[in-house]
């Protein structure tokens, strides 16, 4: 563990510590940097049908998260890790999870609904969920607020492209459609994950090659996207470099990854009555001119333009409008989930 105290860089071998272990170390030294800890926020990916907003991490929400771990299989069960070591480390304090999916309840029901039997969604709450919502949520506002508009009569198109990619469409600050679906592998290509695939493939690969459930979860959930067509690397840096130097492989990972992200986004469209702008956020949308530039370049009816020396100048964490002059809105705008949990957070335990 490294961490900074008083300006002096300190450092500290846990060995092969668990969450737990880690977090026993790691918590004091927040509590000493910030005071009196009112309460921990915990963030949660998928609440599944029963969680629609911020709550307390009582017993029976742990058992909804345990509950809804297969369908989200490489966010709730860590999550749930590092809840139950908070707990036993802080079990005086108040722990709140913020839920992924909350912010995406307000999906009308023909965006949020497959095109499968009724009884799936009502027997086994099958639907689209979305995430990571409280991205989306704190980007729309403060999208909102750097472009002066009321984020109550205000119309976005959001990419969050991180490691996990999801773009949403927000109306009134409200989502209300989202490209992740059921579990956070639908959509967007992503770092590891393949985004949207003919369903029918799991089906092909199981019978024809006689590959299990989980073989398929782990190739299109851990050895797909960037990873998979690149055979190189989930990280956009590496990508982007190896592409400069003529990797081919590396280049078409690039060209796959924008094209469908416009393809996606020109879709959301269809769920807003205008646009006032698009904005960029998570860590390839705040920092990759390249992304931002060839993602818009597809969008050609939609009369984008990036100002090219704004869009170099926003990056590292550097807000702001990069479209020209005269055309659509596009801006950059840092994510910080940490504050949105936290504001949600203080508001469940006021609450109380
Ligand atoms: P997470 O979803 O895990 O929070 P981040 O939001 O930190 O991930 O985004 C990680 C992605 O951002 C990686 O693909 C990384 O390569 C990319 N990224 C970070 N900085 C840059 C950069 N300067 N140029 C291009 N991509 C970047």
């Amino acid at each position: 563990m490294t961490w900074k105290e008083n300006g002096e860089k300190k450092h500290l071998q846990l060995g092969d510590a668990d969450h737990a272990e880690a977090l026993a170390q790691i918590l004091p030294h927040i509590q000493k940097a910030a005071g009196t800890l009112t309460g921990i926020g915990h963030r949660v990916v998928h609440g599944g049908s029963q969680v629609h907003e911020a709550c307390l991490l009582t017993p029976d929400v742990i058992s909804v998260i345990e509950a809804n771990a297969s369908l989200a299989p490489l966010h709730n069960p860590p999550g749930l890790m590092g809840i139950n070591a908070a707990i036993s480390i802080y079990p005086e304090l108040p722990h709140v999870g913020v839920f992924d999916t909350a912010f995406h309840q307000t999906m009308p029901e023909y965006a949020y609904r497959y095109a499968i039997p009724e009884e799936l969604y009502t027997e086994h709450k099958i639907r689209r969920y979305g995430f990571p919502g409280t991205s989306h949520l704190y980007v729309s506002r403060k999208g909102a607020e750097m472009a002066g508009l009321p984020v109550e009569d205000s119309c976005w198109l959001v990419a969050h492209l991180g490691n996990g990619c999801s773009a949403t469409a927000v109306v009134n600050g409200e989502s209300r459609d989202t490209t992740m679906g059921l579990t956070p592998l639908e959509g967007l290509v992503m770092g590891t994950r393949s985004g949207d695939v003919d369903p029918s493939l799991q089906v092909h690969l199981h019978r024809t090659f006689g590959w299990s459930a989980q073989e398929i979860e782990t190739l299109l959930t851990k050895k797909s996207g960037l990873l998979g067509v690149s055979g190189l690397s989930n990280d956009m840096r590496t990508l982007i470099e190896a592409s400069e130097k003529g990797d081919e492989k590396a280049a078409l990972a690039i060209e796959i990854f924008c094209y469908r992200l416009a393809k996606s986004l020109a879709a959301l469209s269809c769920a807003l009555p205008r646009l006032d702008g698009l904005l960029f956020t998570g860590g390839i949308g705040e920092n990759a001119t390249l992304i931002r530039k060839k993602t818009l370049d597809h969008m050609r009816i939609f009369n984008f333009k990036l100002d090219d020396q704004a869009n170099q100048s926003c990056v590292r964490g550097q807000g702001g409008k990069i479209s020209a002059d005269g055309h659509p809105l596009v801006l950059v705008v840092p994510t910080n989930e940490e504050r949105q949990i936290a504001i949600e957070t203080l508001e469940v335990i006021d609450a109380q």
